[in-house]
């Protein structure tokens, strides 16, 4: 039996949890945990969103929109056009009908004392996801940019409205130093065989979920931790997450990253880094690191494709132990 964790982030993070799935449901084995991250969350118009826990479930629960890349398949904007004649909100964020209709159960939810745990759980049992998916903490840690002219903002702001392009000097998330992890977390990844770090965005995905009190000494004391870069080729292969990595001093590329994880050898995170073909010239420069290189295609470009990275981390993992 082979129990697997999965750190992720949105977008990225859901297509491979996907893939993840589709492995381990073709091997026989048992559903994996997927540890969300909830530094995206965010207070708009009276409702809580979680971008991330939403994008995993609704790509779980096959509800995702997979043309535009985010929110839920065949969704309206009424309400959103008419949030945006009263003012109210953020005129460059939109909130889609059904997707609203999430964010007023959990709001609903949190207000009548729940917990994120428990409305995650609620909301993932309206659908077999196939995975069990846990928030990274229950505390309200949302990200937040510093940036390099002295302001500071939401990340969303950061990320939706300026595209990422005013300068970051940091990514910080009030409160986290007094934050726990979610019921669930700290015991699924003692007990995984296998900790598997979602191609996800290093600095905002990733980061905040290591940076929960108590998550990065777990991952440390796993069985058997891997990552899969996110970089393809020397490039991000959607969106703007060398932004962030460049602002915390992180090239983008793929031995870089494996270097900001780290090896366990040297007291940090991975065993094995799961790089991309285009990459394969790398993998000397991350064996060097004390990291075992794992080559392979890494185009998620759909759930076939998705299940053969995870097939090349499960099966690196099972060779290495
Ligand atoms: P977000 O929270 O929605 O931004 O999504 P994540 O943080 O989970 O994932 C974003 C990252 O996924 C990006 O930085 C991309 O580099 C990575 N990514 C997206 N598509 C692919 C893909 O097809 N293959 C790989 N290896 N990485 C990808
Ligand atoms: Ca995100």
């Amino acid at each position: 039996m082979t129990r697997v964790v999965i750190l992720a982030g949105g977008v990225g993070g859901a297509k491979f949890t996907l893939g993840v799935r589709a492995a381990l449901a073709r091997r026989g084995e048992p559903e994996a945990t997927v540890v969300v991250n909830t530094g995206d969350d965010l207070w708009l118009s009276g409702v809580r969103l979680q971008p991330d826990i939403d994008s995993v479930l609704y790509a779980l629960a096959g509800q995702n929109d997979t043309v535009r890349g985010w929110g839920r398949a065949g969704d309206t904007e009424r309400v959103n056009t008419e949030l945006q004649a009263w003012g109210a909100g953020w005129p460059w964020f939109t909130l889609g009908d059904l997707d609203l209709g999430t964010h007023l159960a959990r709001t609903g939810w949190l207000r009548d004392g729940l917990t994120v745990t428990e409305v995650v759980e609620r909301l993932a049992a309206r659908w077999p996801t196939g995975v069990r998916m846990l928030p990274m903490t229950d505390a309200e840690v949302d990200t937040h940019v510093q940036l390099a002219d002295g302001r500071r903002m939401h990340f969303q702001e950061w990320w939706t409205r300026h595209r990422a392009a005013l300068a970051p000097v940091a990514f910080e998330n009030p409160g986290i130093d007094r934050a726990t992890p979610a019921p669930g977390v700290l015991e699924a990844i003692a007990a995984a065989d296998v900790v598997l770090l979602a191609p996800s965005n290093p600095v905002v995905s990733i980061g905040p979920i290591l940076a929960v009190p108590g998550v990065r000494d777990a991952v440390r004391a796993a069985r058997r931790v891997l990552g899969v870069s996110g970089i393809i080729g020397g490039a991000v292969v959607r969106g703007m997450a060398d932004v962030c990595l460049a602002a915390i001093g992180v090239d983008t590329r793929a031995d870089a990253v494996a270097a900001h994880y780290g090896a366990r050898s040297t007291g940090r995170l991975l065993d094995a880094w799961v790089m991309a073909e285009e990459d394969a010239a790398l993998a000397p420069a991350v064996a060097s690191l004390g990291i075992r290189p794992v080559v392979a295609p890494l185009w998620m470009t759909d759930v076939a494709a998705s299940a053969a990275i995870a097939d090349a981390a499960l099966d690196a993992a099972a060779r290495d132990r």
